[in-house]
């Protein structure tokens, strides 16, 4: 068995110590006869990898009491609906900032809803700088200021949350959840999809604080209704059962790790190794202003479409597998989330150190 080093945005890599305990249970977890993908979410054996789960994720990110953590589905982006159909309830204004294709999907979907302010956009510069808030363009009102936390394709991340004062700050972490700490208590909302750095597709998690649950438009889908989905311990319908019990796995190798500690410092370890290299580099560019480098998602170029093309095509032959960049920028992106060895990011900074001596 060779296993090659996927850089992929998402779905991307899981642990193989999770993959490994994952398969030695397939056929029987913990003497039930049954696979998880088998079990009925409503039995005993369901509940306890569903609670583990729920409890594993507040320990780790040490939520708040006053926060659910709420299991959904439909991936982040159904949240780009859910979210204004639970919390533009009071003025039924919403500020948005656009930082990229997700941000601005989401500000689309919003739209549709109430009245939502673009409060700013890096559209401009490319989506490479997160931009300068001017607090003086907040609405004052505004049931809620939405972000997205860490820019999947174009590789920023805010480097300061910005001041909502009593707005609840909600934030998209589908590509930066888990990756570092994280002051929960900042934010009303934090909601991510899991296939980038928690377990396989399929599964949403919401962290919500409790006060914004509860006046949801009428017209919510129950589904997304946080009130339906907390008072049913997120079970008004079957949940996404197995990617349920591979984030508690995922959850608990976190744990082994150190935490969200020891894993932000590996996380900056691999970072740095890569953009140190990219910044000495003669041949290949990371475009993001460095205050704003992402550390999971790594998006760089080589200088040519020629030579993006042939590294893509020769690193893939070599064992680095998704390395091509988002279909609407080009170039190339290394994805280097949770689960990525630190082998992983030396071997292809190595790679990349022979590819630009070859051509150059
Ligand atoms: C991947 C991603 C999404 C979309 O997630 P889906 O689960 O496919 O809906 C939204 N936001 C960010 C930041 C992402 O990285």
């Amino acid at each position: 068995m060779a296993r090659v080093f996927n850089f992929s945005a998402g779905p991307s890599m899981l642990p193989e110590s999770v993959l490994s305990r994952a398969a030695a249970e397939m056929l029987d977890y913990n003497g039930s006869g049954q696979s998880v993908m088998e079990m009925s979410h409503r039995s005993k054996v369901y509940e306890e990898i569903i609670f583990g789960a729920q409890s594993l994720f507040r320990e780790v990110m040490g939520i708040p009491e006053n926060y659910k953590v709420l299991f959904l589905q439909g991936g982040a982006s159904l949240q780009f609906a859910g979210i204004p159909l639970n919390l533009l309830n009071g003025s039924g204004k919403a500020d948005y900032v656009i930082t990229g294709q997700f941000a601005n999907k989401a500000y689309q979907e919003a739209r549709k809803y109430g009245e939502i302010k673009l409060v700013a956009s890096s559209k401009a510069q490319a989506f490479s700088v997160i931009p300068p808030l001017d607090p003086a363009d907040f609405t004052p009102d505004a049931d809620y200021f939405y972000i997205c936390h860490n820019n999947t394709i174009f590789g920023t991340k805010w480097s300061q949350l910005p001041q909502t004062g009593n707005v609840p700050l909600v934030a998209d972490i589908s590509s930066s959840f888990l990756s570092e700490p994280l002051d929960v208590s900042r934010f009303g909302l934090l909601f991510g999809g899991a296939q980038k750095n928690i377990a396989p597709a399929g599964l949403t998690v919401v962290i919500v604080r409790e006060d914004l649950i509860g006046a949801a438009r009428p017209d919510t889908p129950t589904v997304i209704d946080y009130k339906a989905v907390a008072e049913n311990e997120s079970m008004y319908n079957t949940p996404p059962c197995w990617s349920i019990y591979i984030c508690r796995l995922v959850l608990e190798w976190i744990k082994q790790l150190g935490g969200l500690e020891a894993v932000k410092q590996r996380n900056d370890y691999k970072a740095k190794l890569l953009y140190d290299y990219l910044d000495s580099s003669a041949m290949f560019r990371n475009p993001v202003v460095p205050e704003f480098r992402s550390i999971m998602n790594v998006t760089f170029v080589a200088g040519n479409e020629e030579l993006n093309a042939a590294f893509v095509k020769e690193a893939a032959a070599a064992g680095f597998v998704n390395l091509k960049g988002h279909r609407s920028v080009g170039g190339m992106r290394a994805s280097i989330y949770n689960a990525m060895p630190v082998e992983g990011v030396e071997a292809l900074v190595e790679f990349m150190r022979a590819f630009e001596a070859k051509n150059s």
